[in-house]
């Protein structure tokens, strides 16, 4: 009875925010960012500080969140009752490009026990012994599950290209096996949605002096930080390369204009709403012989 009221809820919230067409139906901004197969991505040509298509300013497109965070927490009840496919939710950025705060804002309605997020750091001893997709595989959802992926094997197409941590011709190799992995997963039911939240290099600068400056925020900075902030142009160039090579229709990457948080958290709710309302999850058919009450 629960999620029967729940749908009511979600529809009544949908309907408070004008109606299922611009929640659920309209395909504008998920078009709008998607990287068409075969197109060179540009990023210079996408501006980071893009509010398209919202319903307004910071204000009116915060306001239209919580319907969203209702028609996301519905479809995952939905995916996780159903419980035969599953959808993976690959994220990449720039340091400070705010990986963190999409995965705290964007899924805070969805139920933790079907959601697994993984965050990817620098290999440890044991994963190096293995191909770059071993850990990676491992940590791919589960039918039923939405899997959040904070940073993922693009890293190792990005920074092991940035820092020349393996010869050329190995990373060069990765873009077709990481095709072919991707397609496995796929052919064994898991959609794809991979989200490059695409930051100026002023607002990375502006975050980064932030965790310097803001006490709730200094624990995250990393010297690191800077010294990544350095190879700007090589991280520009082998995120395009890897957007422009592995974009494609069963695993589209979208270039999300990150610049305003607000912006970042409604067109990344947008794009998982209209995924998971494609897929269509559904309850499955009560048992035949169910009882009228119980004693
Ligand atoms: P953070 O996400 O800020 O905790 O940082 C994790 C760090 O691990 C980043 O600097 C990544 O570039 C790095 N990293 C993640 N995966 C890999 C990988 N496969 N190879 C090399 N560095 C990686
Ligand atoms: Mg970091």
């Amino acid at each position: 009875m629960r999620t029967v009221a729940r749908a009511g809820w979600v529809r009544r919230a949908i309907s408070v925010a004008g109606g299922p067409p611009r929640v659920c139906w309209d395909e504008g901004v998920r078009s709008r960012w998607r990287v068409k197969p075969g197109e060179r991505v540009r990023l210079a040509d996408i501006d980071p500080g893009s509010t398209a298509g919202a319903p307004g300013g910071r204000t009116e497109t915060s306001a239209a969140l919580p319907a969203l965070h209702v028609a996301l927490a519905d479809l995952q009840d939905r995916l996780w009752a159903e419980s035969r496919r599953s959808l993976l939710v690959v994220l990449q950025a720039m340091d400070a490009g705010g990986k963190d705060g999409t995965i705290k804002h964007v899924f805070q309605g969805v139920n933790p026990q079907a959601t697994r997020v993984t965050s990817f750091k620098q290999p440890d001893a044991e994963e190096l012994k293995h191909d770059f997709l071993w850990r990676v595989h491992r940590a791919a959802p589960a039918a039923g599950e939405i899997g959040i992926f904070n940073r993922s094997h693009y890293e190792d197409v990005l920074a092991v290209r940035v820092h020349h941590l393996v010869p050329d011709r190995v990373w060069k190799a990765r873009f077709e096996l990481i095709e072919w992995f991707e397609r496995q997963l796929v052919h064994g039911g898991t959609t794809l949605v991979k989200l490059f939240l695409h930051i100026s290099r002023e607002e990375q600068r502006r975050r980064l002096e932030e965790r310097l400056t803001r006490p709730d925020k200094r624990w995250k900075f990393r010297h690191s930080d800077v010294e990544e902030r350095s190879h700007w142009d090589q991280y520009r160039v082998a995120y395009e390369d890897a957007l422009t090579r592995t974009s494609a229709a069963h695993a589209p990457w979208y270039v999300v204009p990150a610049d305003h948080k607000w912006y970042r958290n409604w067109v990344v709710s947008r794009i998982l709403v209209k995924t998971l309302g494609r897929m269509d999850p559904k309850y499955p058919q009560p048992m035949e012989d169910l009882p009228a009450t119980i004693e």
